[in-house]
């Protein structure tokens, strides 16, 4: 992969796109609550802006929903939240266009000078962007590629999405990898090629039905999974047991069956909780008891690992020298479900070997434990992302990168 070093930027217009991709309070203040992503960006955009290039960053923000531009723009989220911290944050303005590859796009651009810098507007807001159907997303492509000379691709959280922005685009221009993504693959290497053993993955959070697909690639890789959070439950009730109002896919009960019989032949353990915090509905003040995991009542919602496991997980991490995390274990945006994930974030703190965690929210949740990035071998910025390279999967934004 080149290097941004490798290629002509000054006076140039770079299509630069990162992964601004931050949590947002959405049922308060809708202010961003953890600009971890945002950080982690800025490097190769200071670079790009010191040596002169016209940046135009390209980024989306949640899953906005709608049948076009118009109507997605009108529910949101929109990225100028982003922009504003991006500011602050590079001590620079940042100008904001108001639509991706509109009109404003074209003003916003056009007014810029050597070393300035604009952000476009939430690239989700495209129904085309995310598009399986490749003309829709060739056309949207080609739309963004007139704002640019050059693409630089630095957001290594979308990488294994094949998206207009991520995979289409890089092939109509001269293009280079960022240095976040070359040093996130730098990392992730060290995980696939000889990991020290016990190697332990933990797997927690809030999309069962993204993750639970890679579960079954993962019994090649990993000695042990611990299985938490939200995919919990559909193992769980694989075994039989009750599960009442917690998150299920109840249409993969028989993956994860399969998968679990695959685990036993190959003698990776899968460790699932023994215990569960249940909550009478999803709201920071419900009420919650702890109960065994083959006990859950059936008018309540698991909302946490209970004590029992955070005790069992913590001995299956005490000699393991790899460790790759993904998904919190509990809803850690409520202080009183965040007691399973802070022990086993402390618990990682302990571990003799190569520690990282990725994800959006997982890196959110141990930054709001007040555990410092240095107390892990690695805070990555992609949760999928990360988990599809450990998988030795293809990633179509770095394919795309590769591809001359
Ligand atoms: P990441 O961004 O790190 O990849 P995800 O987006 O998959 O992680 O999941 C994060 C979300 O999972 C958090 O918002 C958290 O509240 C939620 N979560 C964790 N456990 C549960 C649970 N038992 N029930 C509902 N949501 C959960
Ligand atoms: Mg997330």
């Amino acid at each position: 992969m080149r290097s941004i070093d490798d290629i002509d930027v000054a006076g140039r217009r770079v299509l630069l796109r990162s992964d601004l991709n931050v949590p947002l309070d959405l049922k308060g203040s809708g202010e961003i609550t953890d600009d971890g992503r945002i950080r982690a960006s800025l490097p190769v955009i200071k670079k790009l802006s010191d040596r002169g290039a016209r940046v135009v960053i390209m980024a989306h923000l949640g899953r906005p929903k709608g049948a076009d531009h118009a109507e997605r723009a009108a529910g949101g989220p929109s990225l100028h939240v982003v922009g504003v911290r991006l500011t602050e944050l590079l001590g620079k303005q940042v100008e904001f266009a108001a639509d991706l590859a509109g009109p404003s796009a074209a003003a916003t651009v056009g007014a810029l000078t050597d070393g300035g810098v604009a952000l476009l507007e939430n690239v989700r807001f495209e129904p085309a962007e995310t598009s399986k159907d490749d003309s829709e997303r060739a056309r949207l492509a080609a739309r963004l590629a007139e704002l640019g000379d050059v693409y630089v691709g630095d957001g290594f959280g979308v990488v294994h999405r094949k998206q207009a922005s991520v995979y289409d685009l890089p092939a109509l221009l001269p293009h280079a990898a960022g240095d976040l993504i070359l040093a996130e693959v730098a990392v992730l290497k060290r995980l696939t090629e000889k990991p020290a053993r016990p190697y332990v993955v933990i797997l927690g959070g809030s999309k069962p039905s993204d993750k639970l697909g890679v579960i079954g690639n993962l019994l090649g890789v990993a000695d042990r999974l611990l299985i938490g959070g939200g995919m919990s439950y559909t193992f769980l009730a694989a075994l039989g047991y009750e599960v009442g109002n917690s998150l299920l896919e109840a249409d993969q009960i028989e993956t994860v069956r399969s998968v679990m019989a695959e685990a036993e032949r190959r003698g990776v353990e899968i460790v699932l909780p023994t215990d569960l915090v249940v909550a009478t509905h999803f709201a920071p003040d419900a009420d919650s008891v702890v109960v065994p995991a083959d006990a859950i009542p059936a008018d309540r919602e698991g909302v946490d690992i209970g004590p029992d496991t955070r005790a069992l997980f913590a001995a299956k991490l005490i000699d393991a020298r790899t460790v790759f995390w993904n998904g919190p274990l509990g809803v850690f945006e409520f202080p009183a479900f965040a007691a399973g994930t802070r022990a086993i974030a402390e618990e990682l703190t302990k571990v003799d070997g190569l520690t990282v965690i990725g994800g959006g929210d997982s890196a959110a949740a141990v930054r709001s434990f007040g555990l410092a990035d240095s107390a892990f071998g690695h805070i990555s910025t992609g949760g999928g992302a990360s988990l599809e390279y450990l998988e030795g999967k293809t990633l179509p934004g770095l394919t795309a990168l590769e591809t001359d």
